[in-house]
C-alpha cells in the first residue's frame, strides 16, 4: 500500500506534482527539497495554512505538501513511492543521498527518466545493499509547466493523452502504472523494459538534430527578436534528412539488439515519423514527410529556437540550453554507448554529438571513442561497468 509519497525536486515539475497528486490521493506528501533556500518556500506555505494554485485548462487546483525537509533522512524515511523529478543532472546525487534513508521495499524513480537511469539506479543500489528497492522512469513528463511565482503559482498545459512507465524488476510495473494512473488522474501504460526508455527517448533526436540543422556553420550568426528562427518550423529538407538518419541509425541497433535477444521486446521503440504520427495524429496537417510533419505541426506552432540575449535586441543561440545539456549526455551519448555494445555504426549520431559537444564545451567522442574529458556526466553504461551488450538486455 502507498500510504507516503516524496517528491525530490523544487522546479517546474514538482511544482505541478504538488496540486496533481494532491487531487488523487489522500495519503501524506512529503517534499525533498536540499537545494538553497527551496524547502523555506513551501515550509511557508505550510505555516502560514497556504497554498500552490496550479492553473490548469480545467481549473485552478490548491494545494501543499503536508511535510517540507532540507534533511533526507526526514523526508524520505517512511515513503512508499519517491519521485524524483528533476533535471537529470541531478538524479544520481539526489538518489545516492535519500537511498540510505529509505524502506527496504519503496519504490524510488524518475519523472521523467531520460536516458541511462537504469544504470546508473541499478549500481547505487547494490553499492548501498539495498537491491530490494524497485525503479522505475517515465517515458516523459506528462505536461508542459512552468512555475509563475515560486512556491505560490504555476502553469500546467497540454497534458499528454498516455504516458508510458517502466521499472525494474519488470514485474512491479504493471501494479505501479495502476497506482500512477490513479494518482495522476490519467493512463500511464507499462513498458516491456527501461531499455526502451532510453532508447525510444525521442527528445534526443529531435532536439539535438534540430539545433544541429539550424545553427551548424552559422553558430556566430546574431539574431534581432523578430527573426529567431522557429525550431520545428524551422525543419528544412536537409535538417529532416539529419533526423531521418539519427532514427534510422536508432533502428539498426534496436535490430542488432533484437537478433541477439529475440525475446527482448523492443517494439515501442519506433522510428519518428512513425512516433509523431502517433503522437500528433489530430494536428499534422501534411503527413507526407518527416519535414511536412514538422512544419505542418499545430502543436509546434510559434515556438521558437533558444536563444540567449547577447547586446541591445541581438541574440545567439543558446547552446547550454537543455535541449543540448541534457539531450546529449541524458540521451543520444548513451544510445551512442549501446550502439557501441551493439557493435553498430552511427555516423549521423556521431557527428551530432561532436558538433553539439564542441558548442557545450563539453568532450564525450574522441575520435570515435567515448572517452572525452566529459564521459563522466554522462550515463553511459560502460561508466557502470557494463562492457557486454547481454548486460543491457534486461
Ligand atoms: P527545473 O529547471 O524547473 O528544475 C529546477 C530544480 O532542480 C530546482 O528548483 C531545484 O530543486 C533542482 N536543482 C537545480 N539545480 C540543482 C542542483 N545543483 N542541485 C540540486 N538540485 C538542483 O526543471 P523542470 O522544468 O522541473 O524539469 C524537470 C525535468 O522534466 C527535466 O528533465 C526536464 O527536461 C523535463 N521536462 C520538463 C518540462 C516542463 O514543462 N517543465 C516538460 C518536459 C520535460
Amino acid at each position: 500500500d502507498i500510504n507516503t509519497i516524496t517528491l525530490c525536486g523544487g522546479g517546474n515539475a514538482a511544482h505541478a506534482l504538488i496540486p496533481i497528486i494532491r487531487t488523487h490521493f489522500q495519503g501524506t506528501i512529503s517534499l525533498f527539497l536540499p537545494y538553497k533556500d527551496e524547502a523555506e518556500h513551501f515550509q511557508f506555505l505550510i505555516r502560514e495554512d497556504q497554498h500552490i494554485k496550479a492553473y490548469t485548462p480545467k481549473g485552478v487546483l490548491n494545494a501543499r505538501p503536508d511535510r517540507v525537509s532540507k534533511s533526507a533522512a526526514e523526508a524520505c524515511q517512511d515513503a512508499d513511492l519517491v519521485i524524483i523529478s528533476l533535471p537529470a543532472f541531478a538524479h544520481e546525487f539526489t538518489l545516492s543521498q535519500i537511498l540510505p534513508f529509505l524502506k527496504p521495499n519503496a519504490l524510488v524513480g524518475t519523472m521523467p527518466a531520460r536516458s541511462g537511469f537504469e544504470y546508473s539506479a541499478l549500481r547505487l543500489l547494490q553499492d548501498h545493499q539495498r537491491e530490494a528497492i524497485g525503479i522505475f522512469g517515465f517515458q516523459t513528463l506528462p505536461w508542459a509547466c512552468r512555475i509563475t511565482h515560486y512556491a505560490r503559482e504555476v502553469d500546467i498545459l497540454g497534458q499528454k493523452a498516455s504516458v508510458g512507465l517502466a521499472a525494474f524488476p519488470h514485474s512491479i510495473s504493471e501494479e505501479l502504472a495502476d497506482d500512477f494512473t490513479r494518482f495522476l488522474g490519467l493512463t500511464i501504460t507499462p513498458l516491456p523494459n527501461m531499455l526502451t526508455l532510453s532508447l525510444a527517448n525521442v527528445g534526443q533526436l529531435i532536439h539535438p538534430g534540430i539545433m544541429y540543422g539550424l545553427f551548424k556553420g552559422q553558430e556566430d550568426c546574431k539574431y534581432r527578436k523578430e527573426d529567431i528562427p522557429y525550431f520545428y518550423q524551422g525543419v528544412t529538407q536537409e535538417t529532416a534528412r539529419t533526423l531521418e538518419h539519427l532514427s534510422a541509425e536508432v533502428r539498426n541497433v534496436t535490430q542488432a539488439l533484437q537478433t541477439r535477444n529475440p525475446v527482448l521486446d523492443l517494439s515501442q521503440v519506433i522510428s519518428l515519423k512513425e512516433w509523431l504520427l502517433t503522437t500528433y495524429s489530430d494536428s499534422i496537417a501534411d503527413s507526407s514527410s518527416l519535414q511536412s510533419c514538422f512544419v505542418t505541426n499545430r502543436a509546434y506552432q510559434g515556438l521558437r529556437a533558444p536563444m540567449k540575449e547577447i547586446e541591445d535586441g541581438y541574440f545567439l543561440p543558446d547552446f547550454q540550453a537543455r535541449y543540448l545539456t541534457e539531450d546529449i549526455p541524458y540521451g543520444l551519448v548513451v544510445t551512442r554507448a549501446i550502439a557501441q555494445l551493439a557493435g553498430v555504426q552511427t555516423p549521423a549520431i556521431d557527428e551530432v554529438i561532436t558538433t553539439t559537444s564542441r558548442w557545450m564545451h563539453k568532450s564525450y567522442l574522441e575520435r570515435g571513442e567515448l572517452c572525452g574529458k566529459d564521459i563522466q556526466d554522462t550515463r553511459i553504461p560502460q561508466k557502470y561497468g557494463i562492457q557486454d551488450v547481454k548486460d543491457i538486455m534486461f
